[in-house]
């Protein structure tokens, strides 16, 4: 390890993301058209360099959440399908066509105004239709009927997928998969015996592939956490077992600013929160809650160090983390830490991270902030 060029960085595996990637086609199949999700930067992985990667493994479809992370992707010459998810506001609409975006369209209203949009410019304009099968959230709760008129009469909007999202995939002791499952089943027949067929189904995240939901992955799957090496626990249950093989694709480091010793008696931070029972020996880190590390890590997370495990000492603050590191190999200013990633026999993921603090591996890997320096590597 020599001394960081930064204070605190990401380190990417892109060779990793296009395994995990090969790995979901892998256990989906050749039948079933993987749309791996890069919304929110690519869970902070960077959507760019991701979508890069994952267009040249042959990714046909990308997932994002909004317009903007639709455009950037253009921007950057991205030229697979884009599927924008998360709904639009009036004043974007246009965009999506400028860009050449697919939306999701979660009311009938919404079909109209997309058809009236598309012919004023004289296109066909595609469009994914989602169905509320019980999530409570976005989508539709039009019956059949409803839609089949809603889609009839449009006449330059093209119907090409109908999707649904399931609201507890993980927890295999609640009937609300298959309660779900069976209400996106009953509006998907009754549009195909109405000749409204649309090639794209789909209605699995990462969890019904990772534990091999067959029933919902219809024509199409949406994985996000998969794509970046994590698989979810069951919420309940200990069966099924995971079917899909993904390892994380991204290590959080960050440099020491400074050590030194403290004597017995001594407080670290704000709030006096840590007292040091005995002399200890302390490394500074360049990194805080501005970075992402959560505040609930204050006093109880912990880092890897050359190998070994170090607690988090004291309040995490906004630009600091203060570590014990008494029982750890020297270390001196410049060095780096690992935050998230493995060292040797020592290794800290996502979930781990947020089972401390109390939160879940989503919100870890997305709060990790734009100012922590991102690096490629072309290697797993
Ligand atoms: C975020 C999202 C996904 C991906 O979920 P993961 O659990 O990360 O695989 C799939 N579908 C929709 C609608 C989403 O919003």
């Amino acid at each position: 390890m020599g001394p960081s060029a930064y204070r605190s960085w990401v380190e990417i595996s892109l060779p990793q993301i296009a395994a995990n990637f090969q790995a979901v086609r892998g256990v989906v199949g050749p039948g079933v058209e993987v749309m791996p999700v890069v919304k929110a930067d690519a869970y902070r992985h960077g959507a760019i360099e991701v979508s890069r990667t994952l267009t040249a493994e042959g990714a046909r479809w990308l997932a994002v959440s909004n317009v903007d992370e639709g455009a950037i992707l253009r921007e950057h010459g991205i030229t697979a399908r884009i599927l924008v998810m998360a709904d639009f506001l009036p004043i974007e609409r246009m965009r999506l066509l400028d860009c050449n975006l697919t939306p999701v369209i979660h009311s009938l209203e919404d079909i109209r105004e997309w058809d009236r949009m598309a012919s004023e410019r004289g296109v066909v304009a595609p469009y994914h239709l989602k169905i509320d099968t019980g999530m409570g959230r976005l989508g539709t709760r039009a019956s059949a009927r409803e839609i089949l008129e809603a889609v009839g009469e449009a006449r330059q909007a093209r119907l090409e997928g109908v999707m649904t999202h399931l609201a507890s995939a993980a927890n295999y002791a609640s009937s609300q998969t298959d309660e779900q499952t069976r209400a996106f089943a009953a509006v998907c027949d009754e549009l195909a015996r109405n000749g409204v067929k649309p090639p794209w189904l789909h209605m699995s995240s990462s969890t019904p592939i990772i534990y091999g939901r067959r029933e919902a992955w219809q024509r199409m799957v949406r994985p996000g956490h998969a794509i970046y090496g994590y698989v979810t626990a069951l919420t309940k249950a200990t069966t099924p077992q995971p079917i899909l093989k993904v390892k994380p694709a991204l290590t959080w480091k960050s440099a020491v600013l400074a050590v030194k010793d403290l004597p017995a008696g001594a407080l670290v931070g704000y709030g006096g929160i840590f007292k040091a029972t005995h002399a200890v020996r302390i490394a500074v880190l360049a990194a805080g809650y501005a970075d992402g590390i959560p505040h609930r890590l204050s006093n109880k997370g912990r880092v890897i160090v050359k190998g070994h495990f170090a607690p988090i000492i004291g309040a995490v603050s906004m630009d600091l983390t203060t570590i014990d590191i008494t029982n750890c190999p020297p270390v001196q200013t410049g060095d780096a830490v690992t935050l998230l990633g493995t060292e040797g026999d020592a290794s800290i993921d996502a979930q781990q991270i947020a089972r401390i603090a109390g939160t879940i591996s989503y919100s870890v890997l997305c709060g990790i902030h734009a100012r922590v320096k991102r690096i490629y590597l072309d290697h797993v």
